[in-house]
């Protein structure tokens, strides 16, 4: 199917990464940052070079198939600057450590990455050692208008109708925030934000945000003696009681969640802590909510003139709740993975995607591989043979959901 075909995944990557599309978690305009739209803008021209004016391929409607929408964001993460990316290929890969050239401190090692060892005579893209690569999720971005070209240069490979997503502000948390699924029309989804070839992830953490505000007593500091109570150091006191060897991101793996400080802003009149809670099972989150603020209470004790609140926001849930209810989204990627001549290897996403929203919002929505590797960091790489596998497993899935509806 794919003998003739040249992919463009790669060489659309490296254009894509290019481009700034940092969001900014603390921004509350919608997208967090105006830049964002500047990918978008390039890829809708793409769409229509490809030949898709919001085209409805109605050819193969002989029968009924459900639409199937393949999702991607635009933005990069926050931790780690995405501005002037470049991208350097690294062709026909030979399993040697790469350091770098903008910092030759920042190297790649095959001991700290081993599926690098998986990926010898392959071409691998990375940056430059100064900025993040942008692969999360360019390389599902650069996949999907991939696909699009591919399915119209293609035409005898049959499908239903097909849909694509691309959203800014993933990385904030925001990405599905005016998502219209109604105008959107899909049955079932697939975000392209995976890492190793062959994965599939089908489970995340369910998710809520805490934050603490603490009001302390405040008083001139020359005369504050049995007054003045420092939220601040409340604050400092809460952070410090929190256990060091558990429930914790550096101390947690696999199904293991966590309470998580991200943030502290304050005076020492008014103290505001946000934290992160994470589990697999709803259930987990409420008993680490639970706990939280029994450890608050008890130390406020301490200080009876000063008082807290505890705020608590469902960030999203686990989306396997919903997925089991259609095992075929499930099923159907698998047997595309496998057509792409890939092992499947399923996995639980120890964070969120656009997908776990998606999901409960009505459009389940598991996670395929995209290629990304080191994500969020300068080390950040994908191998351009990846992404092509990502573009056939996606090819393979449309033709299995025409053949088996
Ligand atoms: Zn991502």
């Amino acid at each position: 199917m794919f003998e003739n075909y040249k992919f463009t995944a790669a060489e659309r990557f490296l254009r894509y990464v290019q481009i700034d599309t940092q969001s900014d978690p603390l921004s509350k305009s919608s997208p967090s940052t105006e830049k964002q739209k500047d990918l978008s803008k390039i890829l809708a021209g793409e769409l229509k070079q490809i030949g898709l004016n919001d085209a409805h391929m109605d050819e193969w409607a002989e029968k009924k198939v459900p639409v199937i929408c393949f999702c991607a964001h635009v933005d990069t993460a926050p931790d780690c600057s995405g501005k002037d990316v470049k991208p350097i290929v690294h062709s026909n890969y030979q399993g040697q450590d790469i350091a770098l050239p903008d910092d030759t401190t920042q190297v790649l090692r095959t001991v700290d990455y081993p599926y690098l060892q998986t990926q010898i005579g392959k071409d691998i893209i990375t940056a430059s050692g100064k900025t993040l690569l942008g692969s999360d999720d360019k390389a599902g971005v650069a996949e999907i208008m991939d696909l699009a070209n591919f399915l119209m240069t293609n035409k005898n490979v049959k499908h239903g109708e097909i849909k694509i997503l691309f959203t800014p502000d993933e990385e904030v948390g925001r990405g599905t925030e005016k998502v219209d699924l109604k105008k959107l029309g899909a049955n079932f989804a697939y975000t392209l934000d995976g890492g190793d070839a062959g994965n599939l992830e089908d489970e995340t953490f369910s998710a809520d945000a805490v934050e603490v505000i603490i009001h302390g007593v405040i008083a001139h500091p020359g005369y504050a003696k049995g007054k003045m109570i420092n939220a601040m150091k409340i604050a400092g006191e809460i952070l410090a009681a929190l256990p060091k060897d558990r429930l914790s991101p550096e101390s947690t793996e696999g199904k293991r969640g966590f309470i998580h400080p991200v943030r502290i802003e304050g005076i020492a009149e008014k103290c505001t802590v946000d934290f992160i809670i994470r589990d697999f099972e709803t259930k987990g989150l409420q008993k680490k909510e639970d706990y939280l603020r029994t450890q608050i209470e008890e130390l406020m004790r301490l200080y009876p003139r000063a008082s807290f609140e505890y705020n608590v926001k469902e960030q999203y849930r686990n989306m396997k709740e919903v997925l089991l209810l259609h095992p075929q989204v499930v099923d159907h990627a698998k047997e595309a993975i496998k057509r792409a001549s890939l092992k499947v290897k399923t996995e639980s996403i120890r964070g969120g995607t656009d997908g776990s929203r998606l999901s409960f919002m009505g459009l389940p929505c598991p996670n395929l591989f995209a290629g990304e590797q080191a994500i969020h960091s300068k080390l950040e790489f994908i191998s351009v043979q990846d992404m092509n596998k990502a573009v056939e497993t996606m090819v393979h899935l449309v033709s299995i959901w025409q053949e088996k509806s």
